[in-house]
């Protein structure tokens, strides 16, 4: 209990994996706590003694899973080992911790999302922002972000733990709490580079000042993470969130890009997108998504790629065969630095590097694809073979058990296994010499588990025994011995297994360790595959869908022709998509699109294919049209209205609201805004009034390219005094007293709704429906005033008698408490006292 108190006394905020034999053991609150979220037993050391002690434990075997459920919840986990062979030491076996394993540092496969990058985000003054991901050693860096760019960055990339320098704000604290694990760190001292390679030092000193210390936050928290073995191999680079089309987090969530509403994969863009045939390929596909490009020229080489990609379907299908089931050669790479590599990932890696000529065959002949080529590294490619000449084909999971390496490896281990394998021959052949040589004909030599090997020799032929025979045993029929040369042949026999084990652990650590020599140059040759899947699979959907290559330019202008929705085209079986044109101009307009129609037109659908459009163009993907011309954005902003967005568990109005105000404060000329019902979470009136007010001031003040689907028909009149307004509906036709949906955007607004068709279709009883019609006609009537007056419409109160204006004014000012009114309800007070 000392040692246990002194190791956990170094890591107090971490539970503390304690091994004790073939157990992981946890005591005190760390037992009560782990028993309680892995619903294990709580059990207890020293019972009933007044120093009794909680305790819970998981089998060594099995250990990573419980682990792994444990970091997830966002728990820091130490592993304490046992340093000793326990039948070798003297006294208590030495214990340390080898590593401790954090929401933000992880290399275990159990652990990790083989799509998912894993991001430890460190946060240093002037804006600096560091992640880091420890299974694959890629760092980025920036500086100059406020709080909320600081948070969106971090939730963007979906970082699970972030370290947070004393004394910052509470306030930023809570919002990356909601997310990500935050722990208070003191800067990191001097010198906390010195361990790292040339290279990734060089780039640090490259850095801002700001970058560099969240760098060097997140290093030394990973450093300390891995006792044992330091830091991997690291690539370091400086990004600017200005390289990229922003996204924020209602545009990622809004447009489903990694997940849906519903968090599925499926039905995501990405769920779409995603025929990588590699795990890296996928997480890079995934990057490459969530941070489209802003560069024309970029975007346009990677378009030649995809273009080079779709013309050409057999050498697709050659370049998925080349990488179909590679391993993981980055996150191996990183293990391997980290001591946390098993054979099979070293066969694995040997694998995948022997894919080299293969991948290179299937580029060659084309300047575009021949620029995405690893580069040629001997050292690299003789590492391959190497692997694949010296590991079997199966290998273990475990370096400690032997059976990793073939004959012709090591001169030692090939006599060990000759041994194990001969050992029965050594046996015989020893009988049949000391048969000869004593001349008894019925000498046998014969194994127990007692007294291990021995020579028998029966009682009438003991006298012949020579004295060189070591008597051990005296049994009826007759005596036992042993000799000098068997005592050595066992001894050789028995700790054969053992020194084959021990071997093959030294030869694998080597092994290991010259992976991790070369650690940079595999993540290097794993990035350059990642990507080649990555373009691969965007040329395949591109291909099988029809898609176009868009031309994308500096301009302002958005140019959809056939345009469709990529996920919803996809899901829909009858494959009856509609597609729609859609123009914007930021330029001389028209630029802000008034969308109307009923619902379950397809309005939301027209709204989200243009920004998907224009998000694919920017990431170099072709693009589910016949044709796009798309002035490159800055920003996509998309806005839901509250009750579209149940699943976001977010409808209130002050969330929708907030979110409005962050677009209209960061939306530039170059974004793209897209509105979807907003001002749906309040009363008709304020909503009315808000998206109007909006509307304005995207027109007037931003002029930036914007959608805005509505189903306040009243916005109509926007355009008439406004000219880059243009109002569009999509288009809905009643047949009989069904409404047939045509899916197809044409110019001009509408009035008609045709809610009571829906909710007749819906099902709704007869005589509900003929009231609604009822009503409906009284308040077509010219009744659109007196809908305006009373925020909430009661249709079925007596007319209330019209009271002199002056008092009606006096009586409204009287309900108005000053101190509780923001600008905005006053505005709205304003326009209703000038109505009465
Ligand atoms: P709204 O926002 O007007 O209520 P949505 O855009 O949500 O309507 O569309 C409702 C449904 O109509 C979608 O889920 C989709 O199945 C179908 N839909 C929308 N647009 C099209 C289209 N262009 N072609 C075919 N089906 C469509
Ligand atoms: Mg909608």
């Amino acid at each position: 209990m000392r040692q246990y108190l002194a190791q956990k006394a170094r890591y107090p905020d971490a539970i503390l994996f304690f091994r004790l034999g073939d157990f992981y053991e946890m005591f005190f609150e760390d037992a009560v706590l782990v028993a309680e979220k892995l619903e294990l037993t709580l059990t207890s050391r020293n019972k009933g003694d007044p120093d009794e002690v909680p305790m819970c434990g998981v089998p060594h075997h099995s250990a990573h899973h419980y682990l792994a459920r444990l970091v997830e919840a966002g728990h820091k986990v130490a592993v304490c080992e046992q340093m000793e062979d326990p039948s070798a030491a003297k006294g208590i076996v030495r214990r340390e911790v080898v590593r401790v394993v954090t929401p933000g540092v992880a290399i275990d496969e159990t652990v990790l999302d083989p799509l998912a990058p894993r991001y430890l985000a460190g946060i240093a003054g002037g804006g600096g922002l560091a992640l880091f991901d420890a299974s694959t050693g890629d760092l980025r860096a920036t500086d100059g972000l406020d709080g909320a760019a600081l948070v969106s960055e971090c939730a963007r990339l979906e970082a699970k733990e972030v370290l947070l320098p004393q004394g910052v704000d509470s306030a930023l604290e809570a919002a990356l709490a909601r997310t990500a694990r935050v722990e208070r760190r003191a800067p990191a001292p001097q010198g906390a580079d010195a361990d790292l390679d040339a290279d990734a030092r060089e780039a640090l000193a490259a850095l801002s000042a700001p970058a560099r210390e969240a760098s060097l936050a997140v290093l030394a928290y990973v450093r300390e993470a891995q006792p044992a073995h330091g830091l991997p191999a690291i690539r370091v680079t400086a990004y600017r969130a200005i390289d990229r089309l922003v996204l924020d987090e209602a545009a990622r969530r809004h447009l489903e890009l990694v997940r849906t509403m519903a968090g599925e994969r499926r039905g995501s863009l990405l769920g779409l997108l995603d025929r990588t045939v590699t795990a890296s390929g996928a997480r890079r596909l995934r990057e490459d998504l969530l941070e489209p490009l802003v560069d024309v020229h970029q975007i346009s080489r990677r378009l030649d790629v995809i273009e080079a990609l779709v013309a050409d379907p057999p050498r697709r299908d050659a370049l998925a065969e080349a990488l179909r089931g590679i391993a993981d050669v980055d996150r191996i790479a990183t293990r391997a630095s980290l001591g946390a590599a098993s054979p099979r990932d070293l066969r694995g890696l040997g694998d995948a590097l022997g894919r080299s000529p293969a991948i290179r065959a299937a580029l060659a002949g084309v300047p575009a694809l021949e620029a995405l080529q690893p580069p040629e590294d001997p050292d690299v490619a003789a590492l391959g073979a190497e692997i694949v000449d010296a590991v079997v084909t199966d290998p273990p999971a475990v370096a400690t058990g032997g059976g990793i390496f073939r004959r012709g490896r090591d001169a030692r281990l090939d006599e060990v296994i000759d041994l194990m394998s001969g050992g029965k021959d050594l046996l015989l052949q020893l009988e049949a010499r000391e048969r000869e040589a004593t001349g008894i004909g019925s000498l046998k030599v014969r194994f127990n588990q007692v007294f291990g090997y021995y020579i028998e020799v029966t009682r009438p032929n003991v006298p012949k025994v020579p004295p060189r025979f070591v008597r051990k045993q005296t049994v009826a029929t007759g005596e036992r011995y042993t000799t000098e040369e068997l005592d050595g042949l066992q001894t050789r026999l028995l700790t054969a297994e053992e020194r084959r084990k021990e071997i093959e652990k030294e030869l694998f650590d080597a092994l290991a360790r010259r992976v991790a020599g070369l650690a940079r140059a595999l993540g290097h040759w794993a990035a350059c595959a990642a990507q080649i899947d990555a373009r691969r699979a965007l040329a395949d959907v591109a291909h099988r869908g029809s898609w176009c290559r868009p031309v994308v330019d500096g301009g302002l202008v958005t140019q959809i022709a056939d345009g469709r929705h990529p996920v919803v085209e996809a899901l829909d079986p009858s494959g009856s998509f509609v597609p729609n044109d859609t123009t914007l101009d930021g330029g001389d307009g028209p630029s802000l699109l008034v969308i109307t129609g009923p619902n379950m037109a397809g309005k939301s659908t027209v709204l989200r294919q243009v920004a998907l459009i224009t998000l694919l163009a920017q990431m170099g993907s072709f693009v589910p049209a016949r044709s796009a011309r798309l002035g490159v954005c800055d920003r996509i902003f998309t806005r839901v209205g509250a009750s579209d967005d149940l699943a976001g568990g977010r409808s209130t109005f002050m969330v929708e609201m907030r979110e409005a105000a962050e677009i209209l404060r960061s939306a530039t000329r170059r974004s793209l805004v897209v509105l979807d019902e907003v001002g749906r979470g309040t009363s008709t009136f304020d909503g009315l009034s808000i998206a109007w007010a909006i509307g304005e001031h995207l027109h007037d003040a931003i002029r930036c390219r914007a959608l805005f689907a509505t189903h306040y028909h009243e916005l109509v009149a926007l355009a008439a005094t406004h000219p880059r307004v243009a109002n569009f509906n999509v288009a809905a036709r009643e047949h009989g007293s069904d409404v047939v949906f045509l899916r197809k955007l044409v110019p001009g607004g509408t009035s008609h709704s045709y809610g009571i068709a829906v909710a007749r279709m819906a099902g709704l009883p007869g005589s509900v429906l003929a009231r609604a019609r009822a009503v409906l006609e009284s308040l077509e009537s010219g009744q659109f005033e007196a809908r305006a007056q009373g925020a909430q419409l009661d249709l079925f109160a007596a007319p209330a008698p019209s009271a002199p204006p002056a008092d009606a004014v006096r009586d409204r000012l009287a309900t108005v408490d000053v101190d509780a009114t923001t600008p905005l309800e006053a505005l709205r007070i304003l326009a209703e006292l000038k109505r009465l």
